[in-house]
């Protein structure tokens, strides 16, 4: 059973604190705050910072203020995952405590491409270093993407019992992602196409937890001349934005829009504007990538 979604668009851009923001990720940025405004909705700011050995010092300050220079202002405070370590651990205890989840002392050796259950029925003994891994049932879960359409994928088999807390005590991204969702009211996820394979786990999720399914659109990934897709691990330079109405404009383009030449003279502000009353997800290439320079 889940609970129904609440009523009005709330969306987010939840960047892990890895580093400055490169384009490819100041396109989905773009994509999902003007997806809120085009539809009357709240834009929150999240950061996932849980993965504490891959942050970067200064990178939130950096993050807030290159969408600041764009004029992408979020609603409300910024949420930090960091702060919400009881809200995950007690939801994990209650997973224990119903038998959800078991301690698994694997290795990486024993692991791809999908969880062999070795540890299932081994009662590991919680003293030994272990990870946390739900019990899959059997399901094919079907996720309704506003420009795939539906993706149908079995969980059970084609990503096994997965981690919901690391070997390292870090609470995993699929696990931290569904309860973030759930307690900022986010009814609609615009995030990009390299999620959406994981977006059935997320599913499976809020099913086990009855949380209600937001509504996703995963944007197309920007990559570099070599097909690789634009992020901290390819060096994608950061984003500088001397004329942030120029980035503005080579963004909309980016994402299928056409925003009229004169606008790249015009302020942040005008062009956010223009390109709201304009959004067009029909127009947002289905194809996986989209290539940048
Ligand atoms: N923190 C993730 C990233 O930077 C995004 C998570 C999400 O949008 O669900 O790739």
């Amino acid at each position: 059973m889940t609970s129904p979604l609440p009523l009005g668009y709330i969306g987010r851009f939840a960047p892990s604190p890895t580093g400055s923001l490169h384009l490819g990720s100041v396109y989905t940025a773009l994509a999902s705050f003007l997806d809120a405004r085009a539809q009357g909705g709240a834009w929150k700011l999240r950061f996932d910072d849980l993965d504490t050995p891959r942050n970067v010092k200064g990178a939130v300050g950096d993050i807030c203020r290159t969408l600041e220079q764009l004029g992408l202002y979020w609603d409300g405070e910024v949420d930090y995952q960091s702060q919400h370590l009881d809200e995950y651990e007690a939801i994990l205890a209650d997973f224990i405590a119903q038998g959800r989840v078991y301690c698994c002392a694997c290795s990486r050796k024993n692991l791809a491409p999908v969880y062999d259950k070795t540890c299932r029925h081994a009662h590991v003994s919680s003293k030994t270093p272990h990870s946390l891994r739900l019990r899959v049932d059997a399901q094919d879960i079907t996720v309704q993407d506003a420009l795939h359409g539906r993706i149908t994928r079995n969980v059970a088999m084609q990503d096994g019992d997965f981690i919901l807390k690391r070997k390292d005590a870090i609470i995993a991204y699929q696990f931290a992602v569904v309860i973030d969702d759930r307690r900022q009211g986010v009814t609609d996820v615009v995030r990009g196409m390299d999620l959406l394979n994981e977006t059935p786990k997320q599913c499976y999720l809020q099913q086990c937890l009855g949380f209600p399914t937001p509504n996703y659109l995963h944007v197309p990934l920007l990559v570099d001349n070599h097909g690789k897709k634009l992020s901290k691990t390819t060096f994608a330079r950061r984003v500088e934005t001397p004329q942030p109405s120029a980035t503005l404009c080579q963004l909309l383009h980016l994402l299928g829009q056409t925003p009229p030449a004169a606008l790249q003279h015009a302020t942040v502000d005008e062009i956010l504007n223009w390109a709201t009353a304009h959004w067009d997800i029909a127009t947002l290439s289905r194809i996986h990538t989209l290539s940048v320079e």
